[in-house]
């Protein structure tokens, strides 16, 4: 294991974003890729991700998980290929960009590879790429559908890996239809941003907030249980019931809940939040569990 003090300053002098990794695990990160992702320490980085490579969003043209074979390290894949590999990952602004990938093998040490990101986003022909890539909502500036399934897809490996309780929480606003019909559509925009805003104040900084669609949410609770997750979507349903804006109209939300389960498929956890958002709209206001 590396932890010669030389090396720890010396990547850290290099501008670019750099990592040291056995392809499983990060074993050290420069602070330029700290900083990209609003990190202080490794430990931080490690907690948010046990490989680099669930950061990678999956776009065309981009490398990511899905282009491996079983059993396959991505860093081998990027170190075999002739031409630079690209990947695209969200910087801790939501900006997405891109960087192409060196890989090189520290020969003294068994399975340990340096990786170099260089970034790439302002080359015209990225830029017009990341442009169609949105990974935020315009309007609620909270991610979008695309890039949310995308970390869900990341966050199911990293449960599969490590047996961690994951669970999600869809929100509802009731009744929004009327909040447009009574005060306009700019007014119902307005009721979004700041329901957004609200929730995202009452969320941790490794919960991921979507939307879904329209007046639809989701909530990714990494590290919390079924019951985590219902005390938290109970703790937001109260949160918005007593929330006062002098310049909007008031709303309630409903909310269901649900765990990934160990042999769940892609969608049965989706199915079951579904469902109790539907049980929950039977009286509004209401959080249920499934
Ligand atoms: P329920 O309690 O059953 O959820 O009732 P609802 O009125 O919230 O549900 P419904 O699906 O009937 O209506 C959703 C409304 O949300 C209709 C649509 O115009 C509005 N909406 C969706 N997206 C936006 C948006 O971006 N801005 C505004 N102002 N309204 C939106
Ligand atoms: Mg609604
Ligand atoms: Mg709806």
């Amino acid at each position: 294991m590396i932890n010669n003090s030389t090396f720890l300053t010396t990547i850290d002098i290099i501008p670019n974003p750099l990592i040291v990794t056995n392809g499983e695990k990060i074993l050290l990160s420069n602070k330029s890729f700290l900083d990209f992702l609003g990190l202080e320490s490794l430990e931080q980085l490690q907690t948010l991700c046990k490989c680099v490579c669930h950061l990678f969003i999956e776009y065309d043209g981009f490398f990511s998980l899905k282009d491996l074979k079983d059993g396959e390290l991505w860093v081998d894949y990027i170190y075999r290929q002739k031409e630079g590999v690209k990947v695209s990952m969200v910087s801790n602004q939501g900006e997405g960009k891109a960087f192409e990938v060196s890989v090189g093998k520290l020969e003294e040490y068994e399975k340990t590879y340096v990786v170099i990101f260089t970034d790439i986003t302002s080359l015209e022909s990225e830029r017009k790429i990341l442009e169609k890539l949105a990974y935020k909502d315009p309007l609620t500036d909270i991610y979008n559908r695309q890039i949310f399934n995308t970390m869900l897809k990341q966050a199911y490996t990293d449960k599969h890996k490590n047996g961690e309780r994951l669970s999600i929480i869809l929100l509802d606003i009731d009744h929004f239809k009327q909040v447009n019909d009574n005060y306009g559509h700019d007014v119902g925009d307005k009721v979004l941003i700041e329901f957004t805003k609200l929730i995202n104040q009452h969320i941790r900084s490794s919960d991921i907030f979507a939307r879904w669609g329209g007046e639809e949410f989701i909530i990714l609770l990494p590290k919390a249980d079924i019951d985590a997750a219902y005390r938290k979507a109970e703790e937001l349903r109260l949160l918005v019931e007593n929330f006062e804006d002098p310049y909007l109209p008031k709303i309630t939300i409903s909310l269901g809940v649900s765990e990934i389960l160990d042999g769940d498929k892609e969608r049965s956890c989706f199915k079951r939040a579904d469902k109790a958002l539907y049980k929950a709209k039977e009286t509004r206001n209401k959080a249920v569990k499934l």
